[in-house]
């Protein structure tokens, strides 16, 4: 495989997201005239440190996937910094941007859909090589082939076309093209949400397996809090396009304090059944609110039980660090 770049590891960050916007215009009519934007994210702070991994978590449309998306630049921020290794990459155009791209790699949620299907294995897999590293012939092969062992696949079948693997097969060729350039950071949107829950834990395990072999850092996103317990070691919760809390993984599954965190917590099922019958629920009322219309105050003022008439709804409440580690957005806690 292709040697790490040397790079500036002074930072125990490798990502720093400071104040991340990522708005889309909403056009209406011949003109296409701009009438509104949907606020996909809203000034996000987010940091991962090196060879860790950063669960991020929330419901559908919270805009979790667009932040994934616009960290590793399938999208251009509409405001703020994104600094990777300590450069801020924002904005940053061909070559320079060529270069951080192969250091940042995403695997997608649906396998079969991130693959072309008329594209054998070899090439999928073998073409961030090709591009980047200039390998043809026995050299990319032997490459190719020493990648996907990496990744449990037998590289007999890397003449295969996609359609020939299971679910958890595709994945795992996914896995592959992804480390193909061995990167800094991966991020991961729902990788293991469209498997069968069998071959779930394989995933996982083959992500936590890679991350030790190559210090790799993921940013991890996923609606399941299970699955983001089991991986993250730190986790950050969002809300239509904000952050609401952000914690250690003990930290915030032992003592959520965001009502928010709490409601999605207060859902998920406890495998005992006296526990699961005395177990009380937080329950969140209503949708969760169009992103081109965001309520005023605080965004979950809506939904939330413990919301205080005369303050969420007008003041937009500020992260703050309420212990050592653990930051909330909340004025329960201002
Ligand atoms: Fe609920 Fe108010 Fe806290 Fe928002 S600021 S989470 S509405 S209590």
């Amino acid at each position: 495989m292709a040697l790490k770049n040397t790079l500036d590891q002074s930072s125990e960050y490798l990502l720093e997201a400071s104040q991340v916007k990522k708005h889309f215009p909403i056009l209406k009519g011949f003109m296409q005239k701009e009438v509104g934007a949907v606020r996909a994210v809203d000034g996000v702070n987010l940091q991962v440190k090196r060879g860790e991994t950063l669960g991020l978590v929330g419901e559908s449309g919270c805009g979790k996937s667009t932040l994934g998306r616009t960290i590793v630049g399938l999208y251009e921020p509409t405001d703020g910094q994104i600094v990777f290794n300590g450069v801020n990459i924002s904005g940053l155009k061909g070559l320079q941007r060529k270069q951080v791209q192969r250091q940042m790699q995403m695997i997608f949620q649906d396998p079969f859909a991130s693959m072309n299907p008329r594209v054998r294995i070899k090439k999928i897999v073998g073409e961030p090589l090709t591009v980047h590293e200039k390998l043809r012939g026995s050299q990319l092969t032997d490459t190719v082939a020493c990648i996907l062992e990496q990744v449990g696949i037998d590289a007999e079948c890397m003449n295969r076309f996609p359609h020939e693997f299971s679910g958890g097969q595709r994945q795992r060729i996914a896995i592959a093209r992804s480390i193909a350039l061995n990167p800094e950071l991966i991020v991961c949107d729902e990788p293991v949400s469209s498997l069968d829950v069998s071959i779930r834990s394989q995933i996982l395990n083959l992500l936590k397996q890679i991350q030790d072999q190559f210090q790799l850092t993921y940013l991890f996103i996923s609606h399941d809090l299970a699955v983001i317990r089991h991986i993250s070691d730190h986790v950050a919760v969002m809300y239509l396009g904000c952050i609401m809390e952000n914690a250690d993984r003990e930290s915030l599954y032992a003592n959520p304090l965001h009502p928010y965190t709490q409601g999605l917590l207060s859902a998920i099922p406890v495998p005992n059944p006296k526990l699961e019958r005395e177990r009380k629920r937080i329950e969140l009322r209503g949708e969760i609110p169009s992103p081109s219309n965001p309520p005023t105050g605080c965004r979950f003022n809506t939904r939330c039980p413990k919301c205080m008439p005369g303050v969420c709804g007008h003041t937009v409440p500020e992260l703050i660090e309420t212990q050592p580690g653990h930051w909330v957005a909340c004025h329960l806690f201002s």
